[in-house]
């Protein structure tokens, strides 16, 4: 039953005669039989307060959109809207519905989906923190009106360059925001242009080097950053587009140059700077990462989780790893606190922070002298047999043994034709030699001979022993197979001694490493917070090279995986039969632009006019790495190819660029000072926004107006989707952005190809460009872009595999992998690796964070001969310890004490990926700060919290109590005061006050 008001009133003054006559009705009432009822349950008890509660769910509309911030889940959620407000979203429960061209289909295992950050994603939009519309702040304005005068040290005080944070922002409309970057940008790239822009970057002190990679182009003083560019391939890679040629465009009004003499600016790398990316996968596999769908994990029987967190940071996906458990996978968790999947594990391998390089070694020795790698393995697709010099320590190249040696003709095969290997670059690669147990001799191989076709050329090579070969000019040089190196290699490594070193139990790292020798499929997966420890990349490669050792690599259920960020733009992959893949539309030519709306993507002419940039270098002082070294004198250490240019513009969008910077109070503090203009393009205010000379207010995601294009690294669909609201306030899309600037460029130049570059943007059919992604790219050619927009579901990407299992043709179909020998490399020849003592896996102290001498090599492996380039080992400065190589035993290491650590800095500060955000996002919603940490109170019972939930951080129960610290007290993690937190700090300024680190112990 359900009453309406006026019932109610009814009713209610019936029940009050009622009672107004009970006293006199009692005695007889009493007495009467009582009431027949055939079914209670029909009739009692009046149920009509539930039709209130399941109001609550009603809705007038729904939706779906794709959730995407940079965890690598790319959930499709459906919202549900009420009166035209998104009461609540859902996960949509329809994987089983996805599907591919070849009639693949999804599974439901893939459901349920989503997690706490997505289900209050709405919060966020209608959230008090939303930017409402274009902001200019104050005293850059004042700038632009000035006429944009060069920073000197009064100009950067009288436009507030040095404290952009307390200045205010001003609301502007969309049409002056564009005026006003559209005509700074004009200024900077004129000040910056030829020889004129040079002296001025000379005299403010910027390295040669630095200067001269900008071939004289203003314009690559310019750092656009697309953030995380798969998250919206049209949104995101639209400001790639924008850098590449909107930028050439400029660079030739400014310099009136041609297209042939154009540069584009810098766009700025999304994964690297980060340290999401695993440095060590293009060492080991010659690719950018090695990652599977999530889905092959249920296929692990020894599943080995390497400071990853799949429990708390890969929710919707963690289930997979529980069905391994549920299978009978074996878990093992490698981390230094007891954290989350540790508590699931079957055994938990604590480590010493950063000594992670020591236990693989000592590991790897198990294996050996127990017998327990896969020798076959190793032999066929591994760089184990190949010889090494003993001298030179360079691979023994058959061009130095045989006379009038021959490359292999390599011209009519997968190098060629799949991996496009041109053959200049076949020349430098060269063919490499292996010892022939039957001929007894060494015998040349090329990158093909991998697998069956090894065997099939009659090889069998030898893994073991020392062979002495005499080169063309005369000379005997002794060699050895890269096995036998690590055989020598891992002897300081016996159990006691890493025991030592990484302070894993004993008994665990023989368990571990028999059980890696013994239990397949075995697959070693990594995280974000391995990645930015120093040192990750030989860390990596030890991890690594457990799962090459034991065959564990290219089959499902194994590998050595990782996933930090959603960095794959590599999806949507050009080839020469299908197009240039997201290049169609990031690197469309500036100056032959395709203007027919049905052209195929095929067609589309590319040119790279932009360069990329590591923001690592800005984030270094702005500059590149070169230090003054004793040996050889001042040395340049950044190779031509990563040469920074000097910051002038720093535009960023979908990412707080700032949140992100380690030093973050230097960049403020001390480099972005000379930064001349600061954009950001964001959803809500962010410190980005806080520190921006211009803000531009974007649509969240379900507000979008034009479809955009995701993909992830941990799953296998392809999604295109648009919003389903009416943007709330006077917020637009991320094209818009560049399409505001563009159109005042025009204005300016009188060049309307600005423009020309949004064409199907500014004609409100951006799904042109969508289509023309998914022609040129090998794994979306033939979806169609309405389809995909209108079917609301997700598709799949067209891999080889499914689930996607990396290096699956190499291992399975003998086809050599993307390395130098088309084959796992565990030993690398490049000269910088042998200068640094890093050809072979090393353990390394860490640069800061140790006990020890920072940054040692322990060895006494005469083939480990690293340059130190005379740099004492007492020197301090963070870029001579970053770069000083200094091998030495473990009982030698062990006695140098870290001068830090003697001064009182004994923790470790260990920050894992936090719980319910992905970086910086969701920090602005209640509900998940009062998930997020022991100190959630929506009542703000406790007067000194901040807010609804508070940042804590975990000690160890006995250090606090040592230190009469007790929970909930607030506690400073700082770091080496020399120069942290920025240079030329004084505990006198108010500024170090802001820049210190409060957290609630715990
Ligand atoms: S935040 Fe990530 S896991 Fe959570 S719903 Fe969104 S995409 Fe899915």
């Amino acid at each position: 039953m359900f009453l309406t008001r006026r019932q109610f009133m009814k009713a209610s003054a019936g029940t009050m005669a009622a009672l107004a006559i009970a006293d006199k009705a009692l005695a007889l009432t009493a007495l009467q039989p009582v009431i027949e009822v055939g079914n209670p349950l029909g009739e009692y008890p009046d149920r009509s307060w539930e039709r209130v509660y399941h109001d609550q769910y009603r809705y007038d509309s729904s939706f779906t959109y794709i959730c995407t911030p940079n965890d690598t889940h790319g959930c499709r959620v459906r919202a549900f809207v009420r009166n035209g407000v998104v009461m609540r979203v859902e996960q949509n429960y329809d994987h089983q519905t996805y599907e591919d061209l070849y009639g693949n289909r999804g599974t439901f295992s893939w459901n349920p989906r989503m997690c706490l950050k997505g289900y209050t994603f709405h919060r966020r939009v209608y959230g008090p923190y939303r930017l409402k519309g274009p902001m200019l702040r104050k005293g850059w304005k004042a700038w632009v009106d000035d006429g944009c005068p060069e920073l000197s040290p009064e100009v950067k005080a009288k436009y507030r360059f040095t404290s952009r944070g307390e200045d205010d922002m001003l609301r502007v409309s969309w049409d002056t925001m564009g005026t006003y970057l559209a005509k700074a940008q004009i200024k900077i790239a004129e000040r910056y242009s030829g020889e004129a822009g040079a002296r001025r970057l000379r005299e403010q002190g910027y390295p040669p080097e630095m200067i001269e990679t900008m071939k004289g182009g203003g314009t690559r003083t310019f750092k656009y950053r697309p953030g995380m560019a798969l998250l919206g391939l049209i949104g995101k890679i639209g400001f790639g587009r924008m850098s590449n040629s909107n930028l050439a465009m400029l660079d030739a009004y400014v310099r009136k140059v041609g297209p042939d003499k154009a540069v584009g600016g810098r766009t700025w790398s999304s994964y690297t700077w980060h340290g999401d990316q695993p440095p060590d996968h293009p060492f080991w596999n010659g690719t950018q990462t090695s990652d599977i769908d999530h889905a092959d994990m249920r296929f692990s029987k020894l599943h080995v989780s390497w400071g990853k967190n799949f429990v708390e940071h890969k929710m919707p996906e963690a289930h997979w790893f529980i069905e391994c458990m549920e299978r009978g996978g074996r878990i093992v968790v490698i981390v230094p606190e007891y954290s989350p999947p540790a508590t699931k594990a079957d055994y938990w391998i604590p480590v010493r922070p950063a000594s992670d390089a020591s236990l693989f070694l000592g590991v790897i020795k198990v294996l050996m002298d127990e017998n327990l790698y896969d020798a076959d393995f190793c032999k066929q697709y591994t760089d184990s047999p190949i010889l090494i010099r003993t001298d030179t320590l360079q691979y023994l190249d058959p061009r130095d043994v045989i006379k009038d040696y021959k490359l292999f003709d390599l011209t009519h095969g997968y190098s060629k034709y799949v991996q496009a290997i041109k053959q200049e670059y076949r020349e430098r690669l060269g063919d490499f030699m292996v010892w022939d147990v039957n001929k007894k001799q060494a015998v040349p191989m090329h990158r093909e001979l991998v697998g069956i076709n090894m065997t099939k050329a009659g090889i069998d090579p030898a893994l073991e022993g020392t062979y002495r070969v005499k080169l063309l000019d005369g000379k005997d040089v002794d060699v050895m197979p890269v096995f036998q190196m690590y055989k020598i290699h891992v002897q300081d490594f016996d159990l006691d001694t890493t025991h030592a070193i990484c302070q894993s139990p004993k008994d665990l790292i023989v368990r571990w490493a028999r059980d890696c020798g013994t239990v397949k499929p075995m697959a070693i997966h990594s995280g974000e917070g391995v990645n930015h420890w120093f040192h990750r990349t030989t860390n990596g490669r030890g991890a690594a090279m457990i799962t090459i050792l034991t065959g564990n690599q290219g089959k499902f259920g194994t590998g050595s995986h990782n996933w930090s960020g959603n960095y794959k733009t590599g999806i949507p992959q050009g080839t020469p039969w299908s197009g240039g893949g997201i290049g169609a539309w990031g690197a469309e030519d500036a100056f032959d632009l395709e203007m027919d709306p049905k052209a195929n993507g095929k067609e589309i002419r590319t040119k790279y006019y932009a360069y990329g940039e590591e923001p690592a270098y800005w984030n270094h002082g702005d500059r590149g790495l070169i230090v003054n070294t004793p040996k050889y004198g001042r040395k340049v250490f950044t190779g031509k190819t990563h040469m920074p240019s000097p910051t002038k513009v720093e535009w960023s969008m979908n990412v707080n660029l700032l949140n992100n910077a380690k030093y973050h109070y230097d960049m403020v503090k001390n480099v972005d000072s000379n930064v001349e203009m600061i954009v950001v393009q964001d959803l809500e205010m962010t410190s980005g926004v806080n520190y921006a000379d211009g803000a531009f207010a974007i649509n969240s995601w379900m507000e979008f107006t034009y479809p955009d294009m995701t993909a992830t690294c941990s799953n296998p669909w392809v999604q295109v989707w648009k919003g389903g609201i009416r943007p709330l306030y006077d917020t637009r899309n991320d094209l818009d952005c560049y399409v505001a600037v563009a159109t005042k460029w025009v204005e300016m130049t009188g060049d309307k190809r600005f423009l020309d570059l949004w064409k199907f943007v500014t004609e409100n059919k951006v799904e042109v460009y969508v289509q023309r992604i998914l022609d040129a790219s090998n794994t979306f050619y033939g979806y169609n872009a309405k389809t995909l927009l209108q079917s609301e579901k997700g598709w799949f990407v067209m891999t080889r595999t499914y689930p996607r299992q990396p290096f699956w043709e190499h291992v399975n179909e003998s086809k050599s992998m993307w390395t130098r020998t088309g084959r796992f490399e565990n030993y690398c020849m490049l000269p910088e690796a042998i200068e640094y003592g890093e050809n072979f896996v090393v353990a390394r102290e860490d640069v800061e964070a140790t006990p020890y001498l920072p940054s040692v090599i322990i060895s006494t492996n005469p083939f480990v001969r690293p340059d130190d380039y005379g740099i004492p080992i007492t020197a301090m400065h963070h870029d001579d310890r970053h770069v000083r190589n200094t091998k030495l035993p473990w009982n030698e290491a062990k006695r140098h004490v870290n001068p830090l650590w003697e001064k009182g800095y004994q923790f470790y500060c260990i920050t894992p990926k936090t719980r319910h955000r992905v970086h910086s996002q969701w920090s602005v919603n209640d509900w998940i700060q009062m998930f997020e940490s022991n100190f959630g109170d929506p009542y703000r019972m406790d007067k000194r919290t901040p807010g609804v939930g508070e940042h804590q951080m975990h000690v160890n129960p006995q250090a606090a109590k040592d230190r009469g610290i007790n929970d909930g007290d607030y506690i400073y993690a700082d770091a080496n005061p020399a120069d942290r937190p920025y240079r030329g700090w004084k505990p006198s300024d108010p500024f170090a006050k802001v820049s210190s680190w409060p957290r609630r112990s715990r």
